[in-house]
């Protein structure tokens, strides 16, 4: 038995004789040691053999800052679409798409999807609109003192720019909206938050400006998060309004390319996007008129370090498809809540780190906030390539020979 196993051993010891808590092992060993120890007593206390959790590929001291009570790794596979071409605002030129999935086809899908779009000339993508939001919740007595707070907030958004910038050396609040619901008032704070995701430097911040408005109203804060934000929760206010990257990619795609390589027409493909992404959505109530822009979204997160739960807001987009005048295909893909970071959550573990060195945006661009840019942008090319791929699939009636020759 090595040393690590024998301290493993020991500390699970320890936990079964109710001397340490799950969580408290880091507190008496190293984070390895400690996870060491609560596989042998998860495998134990569950019957599963659980050793392949322990081949992981970084120092578990390393992702302290990312999970409790580790056990070890969850492998993904990765793989990459492309190279595909991509006129960004804040990338340019060729790019592999980092992808982890375990949905056979997706990232052949997403491949053929990359090799049309270079043969129509590349892709184009623009960040359209930037800002991550956090909306507490206050309690007013009543609508009166509900008008008197919103117009407080309008007199007074320098005071709460000032506090809430005290917080951070890279966030910018950008404005504050508010909204009323009889006795409650959302305060929507948004943030530049540069090449951050932002959720927690929004939330440290918008923290500090509400302790400036309960010392100077009478409005008393009840949440700090109120939900209308709207963090993870499939939402029209985020639709609308955006939060983190409103992010589009489009592509004009010659005939003769759509019929060689696709096997079908641009008036094919116009009519499966309007009566598929646009009016079946509708009459299903969706939030996302796309294909499956979430497999893009989801893959490339994985790959990155994002936090995966907000794919929810990501899968917001709309697709359009039309025949142009000269009876070419123009496609495009518009995601109005992508909230993406090349620092902080989950981007300096090595595999994800790994994943947006790929994209060349690891780390903080220069200037601040342009490799979070360039990961929107090639998020939104992927998922482009993914909507003209499936659109095509299905107008050429090849989607599901395409996953039978997969074996999928
Ligand atoms: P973070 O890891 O909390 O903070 C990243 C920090 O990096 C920033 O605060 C900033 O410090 C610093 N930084 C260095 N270079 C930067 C650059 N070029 N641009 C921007 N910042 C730079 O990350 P976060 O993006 O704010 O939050 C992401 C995490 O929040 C994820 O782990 C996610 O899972 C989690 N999350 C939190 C909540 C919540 O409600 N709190 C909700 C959902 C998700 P300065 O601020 O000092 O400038």
């Amino acid at each position: 038995m090595t040393d690590a196993t024998a301290a493993a051993a020991e500390l699970a010891d320890r936990v079964r004789a109710g001397d340490l808590r799950l969580h408290e092992l880091e507190e008496h060993a190293d984070a390895d040691t400690a996870a060491t120890a609560r596989r042998l007593l998860v495998a134990e206390e569950t019957g599963a053999d659980v050793d392949v959790l322990g081949e992981y590929a970084f120092d578990a001291a390393d992702a302290e800052p990312n999970i409790e009570n580790m056990v070890g790794a969850v492998q993904v596979p990765l793989g990459v679409a492309g190279p595909v071409s991509i006129d960004g605002g804040a990338l340019s030129g060729a790019r592999y798409l980092p992808m982890a999935t375990t949905e056979g086809a997706l990232v052949a899908s997403i491949n053929r999807g990359c090799s049309v779009l270079n043969d129509a000339g590349g892709a184009t993508a623009r960040v359209t609109k930037s800002g991550m939001t956090r909306a507490p919740v206050f309690r007013v007595d009543d609508v009166a003192e509900a008008e008197a707070l919103v117009e407080w907030v309008r007199d007074n958004e320098p005071a709460l720019r000032e506090a809430a910038e005290e917080t951070t050396s890279h966030g910018e609040l950008l404005d504050v909206t508010p909204y009323v619901v009889g006795n409650n008032v959302f305060l929507r704070f948004r943030y530049d938050t540069k090449d951050a995701m932002g959720m927690n430097m929004a939330t440290i911040a918008t923290g500090e400006a509400c302790d400036v408005i309960e010392e100077s109203t009478d409005a008393s804060l009840v949440a700090l998060s109120g939900n209308l934000c709207s963090d993870k929760k499939p939402a029209a206010i985020n639709a609308v309004e955006g939060r983190g990257r409103s992010v589009a990619a489009d592509v004009e795609i010659p005939r003769g390319v759509v019929e060689d390589r696709l096997h079908t027409t641009p008036e094919a493909i116009a009519e499966i996007n309007t009566r598929k992404n646009l009016v079946g959505s509708a009459k299903a109530g969706s939030l996302g008129f796309n294909a499956h822009v979430a497999n893009a979204v989801a893959a490339m997160f994985l790959a990155t370090g994002q936090d995966e739960a907000q794919v929810v807001e990501g899968a917001n987009a709309i697709t359009t498809a039309e025949t142009t005048p000269d009876g070419d295909l123009y496609v495009s893909v518009s995601l109005a809540s992508l909230e993406v970071g090349t620092v902080g959550g989950g981007t300096k573990l090595p595999t994800q780190a790994a994943g947006l060195a790929v994209l060349g945006v690891r780390g903080g661009g220069e200037p601040a906030g342009t490799n979070a840019d360039a990961l929107a942008e090639s998020i939104a090319v992927g998922a482009l390539a993914g909507e003209l791929s499936l659109l095509a699939a299905l107008g050429s009636r090849h989607l599901s020979s395409a996953h039978a020759d997969l074996g999928r």
